[in-house]
């Protein structure tokens, strides 16, 4: 087939620009996202060669080369993975085909500091390149099929490619970044290496660079084709926690997640018992933006004995956990699981109970810490991924208390829609004879806020939680009590507030019953079908009139949301 010239995605054009700006003062970054696509893209192989040994055309030692051309002005990275035929380059480099990529682009601001952590949200990956190339030659064959059947992809990053079918005889893909004017400076082994060693010093591959010129014994330059491995080149989770630092915790986590920031906080341990395994779980700081895409791509990475098994694998954390990030590594399962074993595996129920376990105790221990930082990373946590966590009450039976106590809520103590409450603060500022938690839910925290339901309670003092995440109604569909307190809907039902009254309210609201009895007898007759039933209430103060629903009852708002999905 023939050159031809496509255009990129108009989402595409607008990425590159904006990657060009907003990310050029940490440029050598690029690097960094081509390793770890490389590396990625050798574990895809790795996994489909588990079924197919075919393909590893008998060279299976997977590894990463660095290169560069003073002359040419060019940088090259070459991996012998999985590799792509033409639709794949087609769909995976030149268009951006997630859901929520327009909203994403909506968000842009034009400043680039900003845009630049949205940006990493977004995790942008392989059009890094353009931020130091003004053009980038992509060569690559998928594993398994014939050598003609390479594919060449190349851009100035302006909003074209050109595609073309070329032979390539060893498999995998090759990069070649042709630099920009006055980016000479990594054509230096030196400067190459340390950004290796500094960003991608955990891929678990060899990265291979030509040995460094050295010297002969009469002071002449000595270049060799010996080729040696930069970077650690092992499993950064299987080292003992002591050996690792920071910086290298946050630069795996950026590759496993796909992310540009670093991770929140994280638990890595080692477990041993009936099940043996690794674990290393990564909290993000920011949610991605397909965080409620059933399609989302990135989650925790299963390993066996260090050998890449899938990406993915839902069955590994429960849906509600589905921000973590990070990798598990199994001493006991096969080399060959599938995903159909793992459906139904016990060993993998064990695993992961253990992993929900881990994350809920890194969370409660944020969320209970005296510690100021730690308090503002669960308050950053809570606001990022609450919706998500409550999910949890409704999914997880075993961990609901748990669960429970890590929720924050908006109430009328501070009447902001922040949510900070928990609820043994709540439980700490029950009024004398109180024992319920009192809540309402609403379409909006300024419905909940201002609703009539809460006159009574307010004049009384009595905190409510207000509840206006549309996963709230599930959270007090599910949970009923919480350390033995039951939880109460304040538009449900009768309303006992008789026990904060005293003798001179309770008499007159005896009156009022008495003298209002014809009026209650006409409204119930005019109403007709429309209600159960109409009686005097005492939750109002200024409002003359409210709506309640039963005990028994769904919720009005819960009502209305299962309208709103059609049901
Ligand atoms: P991400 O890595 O987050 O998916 P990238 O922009 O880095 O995003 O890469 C886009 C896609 O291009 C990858 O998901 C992968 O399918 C493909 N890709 C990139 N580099 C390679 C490579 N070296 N070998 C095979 N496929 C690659
Ligand atoms: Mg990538």
């Amino acid at each position: 087939m023939t050159k031809e010239t496509l255009g990129f995605q108009t989402e595409v054009k607008q990425l590159l620009q904006l990657m060009i700006h907003s990310l050029y003062s940490n440029k050598e970054i690029f690097l960094r996202e081509l390793i770890s696509n490389a590396s990625d893209a050798c574990d895809k192989l790795r996994f489909e060669a588990l079924h197919n040994e075919a393909l590893f055309e008998n060279d299976g030692e997977l590894k990463i080369h660095v290169a560069f051309d003073k002359d040419a002005r060019t940088l090259t990275i070459r991996d012998n993975g999985i590799g792509m035929n033409r639709e794949e380059v087609i769909k995976n480099i030149g268009t951006i085909a997630r859901s929520g990529t327009k909203e994403f682009f909506s968000q842009l601001s034009g400043d680039a500091k900003k845009d630049a952590n949205l940006i990493g949200q977004f995790g942008v990956g392989f059009y890094s390149a353009f931020i130091v190339a003004d053009k980038v030659t992509l060569t690559t064959r998928r594993a398994g099929q014939v050598a003609n059947q390479g594919v060449r992809w190349e851009s100035a990053g302006d909003g074209e490619f050109t595609i073309e079918e070329v032979e390539k005889t060893d498999r995998g893909t090759e990069i070649v970044l042709h630099l920009k004017e006055g980016e000479d400076e990594l054509l230096s082994d030196w400067r190459l290496r340390s950004i290796i060693r500094k960003y991608s010093d955990h891929i678990t591959l060899p990265i291979l660079m030509k040995k460094a010129p050295g010297y002969d014994k009469d002071g002449n330059v000595e270049a060799s084709d010996e080729l040696e491995t930069v970077n650690k080149a092992s499993a950064l989770w299987a080292r003992s926690k002591s050996e690792i630092s920071d910086e290298e915790y946050n630069e795996f986590y950026k590759h496993v997640a796909h992310d540009f920031e670093d991770p929140l906080t994280w638990s890595h341990a080692r477990v041993e018992g009936r099940q043996e395994y690794t674990e290393l779980l990564y909290i993000p700081q920011r949610a991605p933006f397909d965080l409620y895409d059933r399609e989302r791509r990135h989650g925790i990475k299963l390993y066996v004995r260090r050998v890449f098994i899938m990406e993915d694998a839902e069955k590994l954390l429960p849906q509600y956990l589905r921000f973590v990030r990070g990798v598990i590594d199994s001493s006991d399962l096969p080399l060959n699981v599938s995903r159909e074993i793992l459906q139904h595996s016990k060993d993998i129920e064990q695993i992961k109970a253990g992993c929900v376990k881990k994350v809920l105790g890194l969370l409660e221990s944020l969320a209970t810490s005296e510690d100021q930082a730690d308090k503002d990373k669960y308050a950053k946590f809570w606001q990022e991924f609450g919706r998500v966590l409550k999910e949890g009450i409704g999914e997880d039976f075993a961990n609901k208390d748990k669960i429970a106590a890590l929720c924050r809520f908006a109430s009328t103590h501070a009447d902001t829609p922040e949510q900070i409450v928990s609820l043994a603060d709540y439980i700490g500022r029950m009024k004398e004879g109180q024992d319920a938690i009192y809540y309402i839910t609403a379409e909006t925290f300024a419905a909940a806020k201002n609703s009539p339901h809460l006159e009574a309670l307010r004049k009384k003092g009595i905190e409510v939680l207000l509840l206006a995440d549309r996963v709230d109604e599930w959270v007090v569909g599910s949970l009923h009590e919480f350390e033995g307190k039951k939880l109460q809907s304040v538009a449900k039902g009768e309303l006992d507030l008789s026990k904060f009254e005293d003798e001179a309210e309770k008499k007159q609201q005896e009156e009022a019953a008495v003298e209002l009895k014809d009026v209650i007898e006409k409204i119930g007759e005019t109403l007709g079908e429309k209600v159960k039933e109409v009686r005097v209430t005492h939750r109002l103060s200024e409002s003359p009139a409210c709506l309640v629903v039963e005990n028994s009852d769904m919720s009005a708002n819960l009502e209305r949301l299962l309208k709103s999905a059609g049901q």
